[in-house]
């Protein structure tokens, strides 16, 4: 039986792993953490009880995509489908709520609201052929040509100058972006209305923003479970630094070496071609996420009641102060207003804390590498929309941008996204080809966010590089073939 090492247990590595178990590889994974999961790990990092996400929270790209749904993830594990999908508070007890009902959206958003419908029902409707799209490799031809134009549209739109007539008030125009900022990058961007207009579009469909219940974690566990039923094996506390020394068996005989982590580890394999070292040293990391995760003594007390009962809310007020804070970093300064994602899981899941408290997980975006401790600026932030948070938090737990690598060796200097979310580096990532999972070396592959859809718990990059992976083998599959 041909061997398969996974190094990275992340949802990619796993969504690999158990991708080629069940083609009949002997699978192992390695793990440098003591747990597994990487990005979609739950843990009690402030007090018993009290049940945090230590990287994503919220998970609409998991419910809608090809592979989790070949997976059959929605039977595995409990969901939580919230109304609300995603608020933003403004100052003086108003707020922006995109809830998952578009007429309702359309009807808060007043003289905005036939705009926001314009700008994403279309794509909300074939949301499938928007992801066909999006999470796929970008140089190929689309599978729902039509949609996929008029998404290309929506993001030109939202991503430049143009985008500032598209709204007459304050609140649409809020309310997007929120969804912008998501990219850690310049306001406006084409960058960030890629992504930015996609989740959009994600938060008016019938699964909305839907997490796990009990946490993300969930989906690693299900994922593992699923592994371990076909034979796989998984091994933590394996940090893996040197591909030289990695016994991954004999590429000759079929062996396989899989890389959920940093492009950056197949500068260590003995084999690398000069070329392809060179584009792999070249590829960018970019600005970083600081953040904190609170135990409070009870729900944020949010003055706006939609907000409070909405899991995820975008702190930042209006769109000026969003830009204003996300430009900050692009320019390696951090805002004294910043721009503040948070998620209270606890108002839709109980079995995150226990009976009257309640968890918050929060950061905001900081320069590469930054050594900021971000309770203070995300404390003040949260008491602006919300006076007396500050006096329900009965402990906090925070993690700066310089300290994400010793938790995860893929976020370099805290960039959580796998790499710096640019234009260029969505085409190149980390390489410009055709099937950038594959790498020069025989039998190696990337499989991680710094590869194609990029970042996201959505296994898809794990997929293609298994699939990619097997296709080189002379054993072409689909989805539908193994699972
Ligand atoms: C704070 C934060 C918030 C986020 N919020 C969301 C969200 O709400 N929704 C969403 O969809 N996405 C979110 N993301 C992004 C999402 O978590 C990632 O895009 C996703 O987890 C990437 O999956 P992956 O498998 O490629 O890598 P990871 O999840 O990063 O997993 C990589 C794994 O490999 C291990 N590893 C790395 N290098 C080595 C090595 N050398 N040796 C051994 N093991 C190694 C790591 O320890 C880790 O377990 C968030 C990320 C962070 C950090």
């Amino acid at each position: 039986m041909p061997r398969a090492t996974v190094v990275g247990s992340g949802p990619n590595g796993l969504a690999a792993a158990v991708t080629l178990a069940r083609a009949g590889y002997a699978v192992t994974v390695l793990e440098a953490a003591e747990t597994i999961g990487g990005g979609t790990r739950t843990s009690e990092v402030t007090l018993p009880g009290f049940r945090h996400d230590v990287c994503s929270a919220i998970h609409p790209a998991a419910i809608t995509s090809p592979f989790f749904r070949a997976f059959g993830l929605d039977e595995r594990i409990g969901w939580i489908v919230p109304d609300a999908s995603y608020a933003q508070p403004l100052d003086g007890g108003r707020a922006a709520i995109a809830w998952r009902d578009i007429q309702r959206t359309a009807t808060e958003l007043g003289p905005d609201g036939r705009a926001w419908r314009a700008l994403v029902r279309p794509l909300a409707r074939r949301i499938d052929g928007v992801l066909d799209f999006t999470g796929n490799q970008l140089l190929r031809v689309p599978r729902d040509p039509l949609v996929t134009i008029r998404y290309g549209l929506r993001v030109l739109e939202a991503g430049s100058a143009l985008g500032r007539r598209t709204f007459r008030a304050e609140r649409a125009a809020a309310l997007l972006s929120g969804v912008l900022a998501h990219a850690n990058t310049a306001l406006p961007s084409l960058a960030a209305a890629a992504s930015g207009v996609l989740l959009a579009a994600l938060a008016h469909t019938d699964s909305g923003w839907a997490y796990p219940v009990g946490g993300a974690q969930a989906i690693p566990d299900a994922l593992a479970d699923d592994l371990r039923a076909h034979g796989g094996l998984i091994e933590t506390g394996r940090r893996v630094d040197d591909l030289a020394s990695l016994d991954w068996g004999d590429p000759a005989a079929g062996d396989l070496l899989l890389l959920d982590t940093s492009p950056r580890l197949v500068l260590t394999h003995p084999d690398i071609p000069a070329g392809y070292a060179r584009a792999i040293r070249s590829y960018q990391y970019g600005a970083a996420a600081a953040k904190v995760d609170f135990a409070l003594d009870g729900p944020v007390p949010w003055t706006n009641p939609d907000v409070a009962r909405s899991p995820t809310v975008h702190v930042g007020g209006t769109r000026a102060e969003v830009e204003e804070s996300e430009n900050a970093v692009a320019r390696g300064r951090v805002s004294e207003r910043p721009f503040v994602l948070t998620v209270q899981p606890s108002v839709l899941d109980p079995t995150r804390a226990p009976a009257g408290k309640a968890v918050l997980w929060a950061y905001m975006h900081v320069p590469h590498g930054s050594t900021l401790d971000p309770t203070e600026h995300i404390t003040r932030q949260i008491e602006r929309f919300a006076p007396g948070f500050r006096d329900r938090i009965l402990a906090s737990h925070a993690v700066p941008a310089s300290g994400r690598e010793a938790l995860n060796p893929a976020e370099i200097g805290g960039d959580i996204l796998g790499g710096a979310f640019t234009m260029a580096q969505a085409f190149r990532r980390p390489v410009v080809s055709t099937a950038p999972w594959r790498t020069p070396m025989k039998g190696v592959y990337l499989a991680s966010a710094s590869t194609p859809p990029g970042p996201g718990v959505n296994g898809m990059a794990g997929w293609h590089a298994a699939r990619t992976a097997l296709a080189d083998a002379g054993e072409p599959a689909r989805l539908s073939d193994l699972f």
